[in-house]
């Protein structure tokens, strides 16, 4: 089969596209056909060699799969041959104290897929059968693709690590991001007052497509001012971050009493400093979010094929132009996510 394979670390990194081996089933794994595969933040990352884990290479990429079952082993009763399926990219072990309560994403074995092993920049990927969760009848691929990654890290942030209630205050960071996307339309659902941050016209546009009832300019130094403006100097309850950096502590100078900061990445840096005293004294929590349960992918799916959660889609790559993928990503012009189709 075919697969884009990172051969060196760089910005840009050496990607190739390489005939290999098809991959085989054991007992209980299952060969997915890959019809589209979304490209996300960590790819990058992994491209550049910025991970905190040693990764050998060659490795496929690619974490965001949707497809058709191909093949499945001699232990697999669930699943067969043309079965529409996404995959859990947080491939977990079923077995730990956390994955027995329906926790995957704190599993003490937990491994990503595109990362410690090869994922779906390629023809067909290898996967543990419990790592799949059924397309529902109706839902496009490239919908799945653009969805199951981001969409889901949105959905366990804003309904599982934190709740929102109806009518309240909520900002979500980077309209154009998968995350930022996702939250904005979630946020909306469940009843709370949108805004949204945009460092173009075209991204604040898109926010307010996707619901927002705000886009403040995140060019501005001072745009938490802006934010604290539009709710009459209240500030918000939830903020739904993932950029980290010199963000991170703005957005406490967005937060109202009693409110909440949810974080899911760091790409802007993984120091931070901020001021606990007015932290306490208002009573505001700061929550780590990794990943997400099947649950949320579940949850994110039904919600996709009901229309409530509607993917952005900047553009779709050939399989063989993997690295321009990669190459379009990294340039930070796009508007929503770069699928790449094999
Ligand atoms: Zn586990």
């Amino acid at each position: 089969m075919k697969a884009a394979q990172l051969i060196a670390h760089g910005s840009p990194g050496k990607i190739e596209l390489r005939e290999i081996a098809d991959p085989q089933p054991g007992a209980d794994d299952v060969v997915v056909n890959v019809v589209a595969c979304g490209l996300n933040r960590l790819d990058l990352w992994l491209e550049e060699g910025g991970l905190p884990v040693q990764i050998p290479l060659p490795r496929t990429p690619g974490s965001e799969v949707a497809g058709r079952v191909a093949a499945v082993g001699s232990a697999v009763t669930d699943w067969k041959t043309g079965d529409a399926v996404a995959v859990q990219s947080n491939i977990f072990c079923n077995e730990c104290e956390f994955c027995k309560r329906g926790e995957e994403s704190l599993c003490l074995r937990g491994e990503l897929l595109g990362i410690a092993r090869d994922g779906g920049f390629a023809e067909k990927v290898l996967v543990p059968q419990r790592a799949l969760v059924r397309l529902p009848a109706g839902l496009e691929f490239e919908t799945s693709a653009a969805l199951t990654l981001a969409g889901s890290t949105a959905m366990h942030m804003l309904t599982d690590r934190a709740q929102v209630r109806a009518g309240d205050w909520v900002l979500a960071i980077g309209a154009s991001s998968g995350v930022g996307s996702a939250a904005i339309q979630i946020a909306k659902q469940l009843g709370a007052r949108v805004i949204s941050t945009g460092s173009t016209e075209a991204k604040r546009s898109l926010a307010k497509t996707l619901g927002a009832d705000f886009a403040v300019d995140s060019t501005n130094p001072d745009w938490p001012a802006e934010v604290r403006k539009l709710t009459n100097k209240r500030g918000v309850d939830l903020v739904v971050e993932h950029i980290g950096g010199d963000v991170l502590p703005k957005c406490f100078e967005c937060l109202a009493r009693g409110g909440t900061i949810v974080t899911c990445g760091a790409t802007a840096g993984r120091d931070i400093s901020f001021n606990l005293w007015p932290f306490f004294v208002k009573q505001q929590r700061l929550i780590g979010s990794y990943g997400r349960n099947r649950a949320d992918v579940q949850t994110t799916l039904e919600w996709a094929v009901a229309g409530k959660l509607k993917p952005v889609i900047d553009s779709i790559f050939p399989l063989a132009q993997t690295a321009a993928a990669f190459s379009k990503l990294r340039s930070r012009e796009v508007l929503g996510k770069v699928l790449v189709k094999p």
